[in-house]
């Protein structure tokens, strides 16, 4: 199959809205990072996202709309947590997982009876979903286990040969995938974070949003992943990647000691000058925003220079940080030392 690049036009839009409808799949931008979308009540549209992308067919596919009236037949039923957050947040970087309808397919969904829902703010995502009438599933546009691709180079690099149309619509801002939250259950819970933050949600429900074991931590052996995606190592680079806990000095001391053929550093931005070894940059410290919206175009370009052994300094654990700590654990399949 030629995959094409296109520049968004009406034209542009056009066709992609064209493809959804014939049970095609369409690569295209969105605030978080660019993903592949196909009609989510069409089941043998969706199989396509999960052979293009080689991912496990138990991980669900979120759900994207535009305007609240679209959730009618893909929920049964809008919980009143999900009412105040949609309010609050949507259009926005916000997944809420709500109790499954009617059209949507199985495959979306896994086979469970929730469906994850999200109305992005992206105005290229938007434009496809009012040209299409479709409400679309869409995971990251990369190959499953890979980080995730933040502009349509990245994604092509991912996906060439494996569909039709990237819509080409520049770098995505926020650049880490939607903050998931359940509102199922008893209480609301963060099943992965993402730059709408816990302490965000909480200032809008007046009460407190439970943390899944799951986003810091490896689940144990035996233990039952709430959000399927969890369970997977994933946004991962060639390279051995290792987060290093501790101060600048700390780290640094570290690295020198572990120097050596192909050992990279994955730092904050100005201090890669100061360290013995080639290094990335991927944002300020202790500035999550800047940290989310670098971190998966620098793990790529450690590949790219084939880097084989990574020392990544440490984000923090709160705010928007929670999402890059939450993405690089898994990018260092959970080697963490302190320094
Ligand atoms: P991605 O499509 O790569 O952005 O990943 C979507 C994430 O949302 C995965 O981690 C899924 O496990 C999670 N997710 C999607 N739908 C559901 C659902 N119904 N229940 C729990 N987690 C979900
Ligand atoms: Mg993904």
């Amino acid at each position: 199959m030629r995959t094409q690049v296109l520049p968004v036009t009406e034209e542009s839009i056009a066709l992609a809205a064209r493809l959804l409808n014939q049970g095609e799949l369409v690569a295209l931008p969105t605030e978080t990072v660019y993903g592949i979308a196909a009609d989510a009540r069409n089941g043998a549209a969706v199989r396509k996202i999960f052979e293009a992308k080689g991912r496990p067919q138990d991980n669900p596919l979120i759900v994207h709309i535009y305007g609240m009236e679209m959730l009618h037949g893909i929920v049964t039923q809008v919980p009143v947590r999900a009412r105040k957050l949609a309010e609050a947040f949507w259009p926005g970087p916000l997944t809420m997982v709500m109790p499954r309808g009617p059209e949507v397919s199985d495959v979306t969904c896994a086979g469970l009876d929730t469906v994850g829902v999200r109305m992005p703010s992206h105005p290229v995502v938007q434009a496809v979903i009012q040209a299409s009438g479709v409400a679309f599933a869409a995971p990251s546009a990369n190959l499953s286990g890979k980080p995730s691709p933040t502009n349509a180079q990245d994604t092509l690099a991912d996906m060439d040969g494996r569909l039709p149309l990237i819509l080409d619509g520049g770098e995505s801002n926020v650049g880490v995938e939607s903050t998931v939250l359940s509102v199922v259950g008893e209480h609301p819970m963060l099943l992965r974070p993402g730059y709408i933050t816990k302490e965000q949600m909480e200032a809008v429900l007046g009460e407190e949003v439970l943390v899944s074991p799951a986003i810091l931590e490896k689940l144990k052996e035996g233990e039952i992943a709430r959000s399927p995606g969890m369970k997977y190592k994933h946004y991962a680079p060639k390279a051995q990647v290792t987060i290093v806990q501790g101060s600048f000095d700390a780290y640094r001391r570290y690295v020198q000691a572990h120097a050596g053929e192909g050992v990279w550093a994955l730092c904050f931005d100005g201090e890669g000058a100061r360290l013995p070894v080639p290094s990335i940059e991927y944002g300020k410290n202790h500035d999550g925003v800047t940290q989310a919206h670098h971190l998966f175009t620098a793990l790529r370009d450690l590949d790219r220079n084939g880097a084989q052994i990574v020392y990544a300094r440490c984000p923090e654990q709160d705010g928007v940080s929670m999402a890059v700590y939450n993405r690089l654990i898994r990018a260092a399949a959970f080697r963490v030392v302190t320094a």
